[in-house]
């Protein structure tokens, strides 16, 4: 199995000097089952990085119109989607799309993607899309396959929530966990919160059992992964400040990659105002702490080729 970066960061695209190594698109990434790539196409999350993964999916069979891909979307904030209406496949007639997210109470997953190009934000509406698109709509804790990829899922502490996913083929497997925040000092669900609790702050013994109960499903989704994708946008300083933004910190990854008794885990989404050298140095400093898991951040072109047992993974970089 095979996971390649497009897009790492949250929240906006950040392109400039500071951010050329790592990248300064949002969130995508691509993944390929099987050995010789001959699996099924997926990909996770629709951020500016679905962009340039585009533009290289035209030069295969998405450009003669008979490419088939299967889209994972964790949730529908902008820097999880807003790389759609610039992603050249969706134009050509023949491809065939599977977009797959949370299901809601109010509005079907069609809608929430199709209103992103209403006039007047878009030139180009959605039903100019030439490609045929398939929605899939997921309930909580809902398990499907792709072809010989078995796919699960798992609730996450995000405002409006957000659904992680895990990939399982031949053997290997990979989890993509984002956005969330830890599951110990604030439960977000499908409402603004405006005021953070204090340090401190005592849970409801209602929110602490759901907390219990979401962090339970993370770790079981996680056991013995071969990679964990995983929220790290914050440092423990900046969480403290907006733990109702719900986002993570390398800490909370390493803790339930550990406690999951994952291999390897990838820092992901992170801060747009972090530069390159800050990842480096973050990055540098959690692997003193953290000789048990293979750890690295992930960076646009990055590609992770799964290891075999008891070997870490291959990692190799695209210009
Ligand atoms: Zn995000
Ligand atoms: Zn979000």
């Amino acid at each position: 199995m095979k996971v390649r970066f497009w897009g790492v960061r949250g929240s906006y695209p950040v392109p400039g000097p500071d951010t050329n190594r790592y990248g300064g698109n949002t969130s995508c990434v691509a993944v390929r089952a099987g050995d010789d790539d001959d699996g099924p196409f997926i990909i996770i999350d629709a951020g500016t990085g679905i962009r340039k993964l585009g533009k290289e999916m035209m030069q295969s069979e998405f450009g003669a119109g008979t490419g088939q891909a299967h889209l994972l979307v964790s949730h529908t904030h902008w820097d999880h989607i807003q790389g759609l209406p610039f992603f050249a496949p969706v134009y050509q007639k023949g491809n065939k799309f599977f977009v797959y997210a949370r299901q809601r109470d109010d509005t079907h997953l069609r809608a929430v993607f199709a209103s992103q190009t209403d006039s007047p934000y878009f030139p180009v509406p959605f039903e100019n899309v030439q490609a045929d698109v398939a929605f899939r709509e997921l309930v909580e804790g809902a398990r499907f396959e792709i072809g010989p990829v078995k796919v699960s899922c798992t609730r996450l502490n995000h405002p409006w929530i957000a659904i992680a996913y895990r990939l399982d083929c031949d053997g290997k497997s990979v989890c993509y966990v984002t956005d969330t925040a830890p599951f110990r000092d604030i439960l977000i669900e499908q409402e603004y919160i405006r005021q953070p609790p204090k340090p401190g702050d005592p849970l409801s013994p209602s929110d602490a059992a759901k907390l219990a109960a979401m962090r339970d499903g993370v770790v079981r989704l996680c056991e013995g992964a071969d990679l964990v994708i995983y929220d790290t946008q914050f440092t423990p300083e900046e969480y403290k400040v907006r733990p109702h933004w719900g986002h993570s910190c390398p800490e909370d990854a390493i803790e339930i990659a550990r406690a999951a008794g994952a291999k390897g885990v990838v820092l992901f989404h992170h801060a747009p105002e972090r530069t390159d050298d800050q990842i480096d140095e973050l990055l540098a400093a959690h692997r003193k702490t953290t000789p048990d898991l293979q750890l690295l951040a992930a960076a646009e072109g990055m590609e992770i080729t799964l290891g075999p047992e008891g070997k870490g993974h291959e990692v190799k970089t695209h210009k």
